[in-house]
């Protein structure tokens, strides 16, 4: 075990969720720990990510609620007021919570955290820049590289104007926009989209591919793209932006489309195109032979780089861009470090989108599994169907089961209530390679949500209790 305090075991560069957690996992397992950080403990999901975006999507929502009450028989006599400045002080507080508990962790495990940035010289040397304005050299037996990801800043002109905002920005708004082109329509995209609509903005959506959420199932896209344009959240779809120029007081999106050039107005234009790996401060290593790809680090199923003794995890290996599987990377990665023998399984992973409704999917999308196989069943079930959506007015959506031959599951995906939550029982069953039997044979608490996932079992096996199916009979008899 490593004695000197500029000597380590292990040392961890960044300390984002995937970083933090390899220290503390390295630390449970013994040996001297480091964990250097050169902007925000908790990097980009505790401090401009998931929870800052979560915190404000639970205020919009909340907020948006108050139009429905009425028809509880709940009667709001004064609309009420929106306070922007007082919403981003209670997702500060969350964050500052947050934040602070993972110092407190990281101390508490025995981890040297250091405040500055590291320069990566070679896999055992990493020279840091601390913010105090004094420098330090640290040796390590192991190297974790942690350094996560930045916001793509698409190559059109017109991305530093005034009123030009990324997702980090829109965690810190003045005010609510009276008017907003969101360009891009991926997961970060979608929920933002939400949450500004939800707090009053007009929002267009602008998409260079033919959908939005494009990863995810054929009928869970169409049925976003429909709730959203229901609510009137306008969708442009294969329009590929070309420029952002001041319109009077207002922004103009220009984007080519198949009918041609398509301008788009709003007060601000949110860029939310994507993330990169960021790979800075690790020259030396790449210098060294560290193999990239597309800007990538490159790392195996144990979490390791092609040089030996340094891992990479997270977004800067960016092979799902998710906060919970940065955190099992870094579990892995850590656990390897000290010698032990872990690997990531990635056929498990699920995928929560925080829209209204929420989405979340596990596994292969129905055109997937039917890609690999001739006998795969999948069928919806509707929430309209589940007793407990009806009476909590969350009706909107279905839940859908992707089955292989022989009953297991290849795949799950909810539209509605509280999906993001429920997906983690498929998660499991898939996990331990149960089949719909088993799924359907576990008594299931009445009346839940949870219910909808074992009656969306029952309708991919064509018995489904509580929507009649013209199959069913037949194929039960
Ligand atoms: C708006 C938004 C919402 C999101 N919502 C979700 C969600 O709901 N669910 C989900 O699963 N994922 C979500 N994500 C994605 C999630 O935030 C990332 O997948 C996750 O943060 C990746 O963790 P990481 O540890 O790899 O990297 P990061 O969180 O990016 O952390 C990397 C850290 O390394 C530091 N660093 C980099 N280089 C150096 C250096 N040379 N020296 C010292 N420090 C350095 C950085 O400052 C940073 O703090 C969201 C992202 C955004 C932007």
């Amino acid at each position: 075990m490593a004695t000197d305090q500029n000597q380590f075991d292990v040392f961890v560069i960044g300390s984002g969720i995937g970083g933090y957690v390899a220290a503390i996992r390295a630390a449970q397992l013994g040996g001297r720990i480091g964990i250097v950080e050169k902007q925000y403990i908790g990097g980009t999901c505790l401090n401009v990510g998931c929870i800052p975006s979560k915190a404000l999507l639970h205020i919009a929502q909340t907020y948006a609620q108050f139009a429905e009450l009425g028809k509880l028989g709940i009667k709001v006599e004064t609309p009420p007021k929106f306070d922007m400045s007082v919403a981003v002080a209670f997702k500060d507080k969350v964050v500052k919570q947050l934040t602070g508990g993972v110092a407190q962790l990281l101390k508490a495990n025995g981890v040297t955290l250091f405040e500055g940035t590291a320069t990566a010289k070679s896999p055992t040397q990493v020279a840091i820049a601390l913010k105090d304005g004094t420098t330090r050299e640290i040796t390590t037996r192991k190297l974790i590289l942690a350094n996560g990801s930045v916001v793509i800043r698409p190559p059109f002109p017109g991305l530093d104007g005034r009123n030009v905002i990324f997702s980090d920005d829109a965690m810190n708004m003045p005010k609510v926009p009276d008017s907003l082109v969101c360009i891009g329509g991926g997961v970060i995209a979608v929920e933002l989209a939400c949450m500004f609509h939800a707090l009053g903005t007009k929002v267009t959506i602008v998409e260079m591919l033919p959908s939005i959420i494009a990863n995810e199932d054929e009928e869970v896209r169409k049925a976003l793209t429909r709730s959203l344009t229901k609510r009137g959240i306008q969708i442009n779809t294969g329009a590929t932006v070309q420029s952002i120029e001041d319109a009077g007081n207002l922004k103009r999106v220009t984007a080519s489309t198949a009918s041609g050039p398509q301008t788009f107005d709003g007060e601000y234009v949110l860029v939310a195109v994507g993330r990169k790996a960021n790979p800075t401060g690790l020259d030396g290593l790449v210098s060294a032979g560290l193999a990239m790809d597309r800007g990538r680090v490159v790392a195996n199923e144990r979490m390791e780089t092609n040089l030996p003794g340094v891992y990479a995890i997270g977004d800067l290996v960016g092979k799902t861009w998710l906060a919970h599987v940065a955190e099992t990377e870094g579990e892995v990665a850590a656990e390897n470090a000290l010698g032990h023998d872990a690997k990531m399984d990635y056929t498990v992973v699920p995928r929560p989108i925080f829209t209204f409704p929420e989405i979340a999917s596990v596994g292969l999308t129905e055109a997937q599994a039917r890609e690999r196989s001739q006998n795969v069943r999948a069928e919806k079930f509707p929430w309209v169907a589940n007793g407990k959506a009806l009476a909590s007015d969350e009706t909107e959506g279905f839940t859908k089961v992707i089955l292989g031959e022989y009953g297991e599951l290849l795949g799950a995906a909810i539209f509605g209530p509280d999906a993001t939550n429920l997906i983690t029982e498929f998660s499991l069953a898939m996990r331990a390679e149960l089949t719909a039997d088993e799924v359907i044979a576990t008594i299931h608490p009445h009346p839940t949500y949870s219910e909808a996932l074992r009656e969306a079992t029952l309708a991919a096996e064509h018995r489904p209790i509580h929507i009649f199916m013209r199959t069913a009979a037949a194929a039960n008899r």
